[in-house]
């Protein structure tokens, strides 16, 4: 049996009750995390629980747990005896449950917090031969910074690529490549690593940090800076990046094939690098 979190309880997740009048279910009016557990350690769990709270207070939920995300997300892997291999944990929480109205509720009511874990297996083909990806007018809102569950443009974006038999949307605003529907993009260009910076068009994605700090390391040169569209054909490498996906590289980017339409050296070193780094975290 799958044991949850919700409310403060360790619970069966077909116990789970949340009420119709939840706002979570009526506006998307919440935020969620996804860490990710290399059976001995969660990866940078700080940087997760440091935009969780941002997320919140951004959305001016208030909820006063948000410290316990860790303790929470251990001990889903200890009562669902994931500890010895790779996991995932997932959390929500919304602004709770009230008579629907566009104001908040107030008095304020209890927050909702629901977290599940699961066992994971990375897509280890993307990963060493690369993927082909979309690229589509973004059409999100201009808080993409914030980790709401209102993500309605992502999963219709993402399902419009899954039926072209590609595996990534690569949103583009004004002619600029922000991020994907549910990762960050880096492209090789001479060199040079380009990736948007952080800003109201994109989530600052944990990994995303923690590649550019990995390139920097690499003495890799690098601008957090906005690859133009119309620029994809002085592209040589690309990569996206978030928590499951880790480093995997695009070899075909909106019908253009990138370099020789294999990984690229740069993002060969960096992904090493990057799993080098959790070989030492593993001990
Ligand atoms: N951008 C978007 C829109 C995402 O949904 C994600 C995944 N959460 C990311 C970027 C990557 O974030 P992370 O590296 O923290 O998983």
């Amino acid at each position: 049996m799958e044991t949850t979190y919700f409310n403060g309880k360790y619970i069966p997740k077909d116990e789970v009750r949340i009420s119709p009048d939840d706002r979570g279910f009526l506006f998307a009016d919440g935020v969620y995390e996804v860490i990710r557990w290399y059976d001995g350690f969660f990866y940078d769990i700080n940087s997760h629980l440091t935009r969780l709270k941002r997320s919140l207070r951004e959305l001016r939920i208030n909820w006063p747990e948000a410290d316990s995300f860790p303790t929470i997300a251990g001990k889903l892997l200890n009562f669902n005896k994931l500890e010895d291999q790779p996991a995932m944990v997932y959390l929500q929480v919304t602004r709770g449950q009230a008579r629907r109205s566009h104001s908040f509720p107030s008095p304020e009511v209890p927050i909702t917090s629901y977290a599940y874990s699961w066992g994971f297996s990375p897509d280890i083909t993307s990963i060493e031969t690369g993927i082909k990806v979309m690229l589509k007018e973004d059409i999100r809102w201009s808080r993409c910074d914030i980790k709401s569950v209102s993500l309605l443009p992502n999963t219709m974006s993402f399902q419009e690529a899954c039926e072209n038999g590609l595996k990534e949307c690569i949103f583009v605003r004004n002619g600029n490549i922000t991020e994907g529907s549910h990762s960050n993009i880096f492209f090789v260009s001479n060199g040079t690593l380009f990736t948007h910076p952080e800003s109201n068009h994109i989530l600052s994605g944990v990994t995303r940090k923690n590649i550019l700090r990995i390139a920097q390391e690499c003495g890799i040169k690098i601008r957090e800076e906005a690859m133009q569209e119309n620029r994809i054909r002085f592209v040589q490498e690309a990569f996206i990046t978030n928590t499951s996906a880790e480093v995997t590289p695009v070899i075909e980017l909106g019908g253009n094939t990138l370099g020789d339409g294999v990984p690229g050296p740069v993002t060969k070193i960096i992904r090493k690098e990057f799993y080098d780094e959790i070989k030492v975290l593993k001990g």
